[in-house]
């Protein structure tokens, strides 16, 4: 972690088992803060292999309960409760999630027991709620998005920057609200236009909610098998302006560079 703004990409795919593309999982590293956006299955073993250390997440901030954006959170947990190392930063992880979440750890606490109980100076879980979230460096503002009923897009503000990851959506005003003119927009482009299903977005679908929300640039991810078939990149370049990226699983994007491929 530095001083800089950038993104890792940790996991590009779905819950279509793909060898090159780990479920959903983005590092979102501001200045001296290190976000997780949903932690799906496979994430752990994203991190080894991309140095990023268990403990050095600050948040996790997640945008639904689906297993590909969520499933590794009791592995995580259960590592830090496990290997925490003693020279580990102080401070707890916080965990931010929809309407749901608590539920959800109180789940995982009546499976796991004794294995899951956290001292809140070690773990917190955080139910959304006001709309506008401010942190120290940085500020979230999260909506609903249009996939399951708790479902929620976020937009962070940092150091200048504004960036805007869309979790699983379906085209909505709602997300082109949390774009609006985002240096970056990370958006899901699960099918191809063929083959769009209700709750998730196309190359074309998502091309126009980021030219309509006035996104300098966009970065598609969470893809199947199809969408990858039918070169999205031109599909998208139809109908929005500015640079257009496919993530894959290791890519990381400088706030004020390019792309590099490090995976
Ligand atoms: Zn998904
Ligand atoms: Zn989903």
């Amino acid at each position: 972690m530095n001083d800089s703004l950038s993104i890792r990409f940790l996991g590009t795919g779905t819950l279509f088992p793909d060898p090159h593309r780990s479920c959903s999982a983005t590092l979102l590293d501001l200045p001296r803060t290190r976000i997780l956006i949903d932690i799906g299955a496979g994430t752990l073993r994203r991190m080894a292999e991309f140095g990023v250390a268990p403990e050095s997440i600050n948040y996790i901030f997640l945008t639904h309960f689906h297993p590909d954006h969520i499933s590794d959170l009791a592995m995580l947990l259960f590592t830090l409760r496990n290997l925490r190392r003693p020279d580990a930063p102080a401070g707890p992880l916080c965990v931010w999630g929809p309407q749901g979440l608590f539920r959800f750890v109180q789940g995982l606490e009546r499976s796991y027991g004794k294995w899951f109980q956290f001292e809140p100076e070690e773990v917190r879980f955080y139910e959304l709620r006001r709309r506008l979230l401010d942190f120290p460096g940085f500020r979230v503002i999260w909506d609903k998005v249009l996939h399951t009923q708790e479902s929620v897009g976020y937009r962070f503000e940092a150091a200048g920057r504004v960036m805007a990851f869309s979790g699983d959506s379906g085209y909505c005003q709602e997300l082109i609200r949390l774009c609006a003119a985002a240096d970056l927009a990370v958006i899901e482009c699960s099918h191809a236009d063929q083959h769009a299903v209700k709750g998730h977005l196309s190359p074309s679908l998502a091309a126009k909610i980021a030219q309509e929300a006035g996104v300098r640039k966009i970065v598609f991810n969470h893809f199947y098998p199809d969408v990858l078939q039918e070169d999205p990149l031109s599909v998208a370049a139809k109908y929005f302006g500015g640079d257009i990226l496919l993530a894959n699983d290791g890519d990381v994007i400088e706030l004020d560079g390019g792309v590099s491929d490090e995976g």
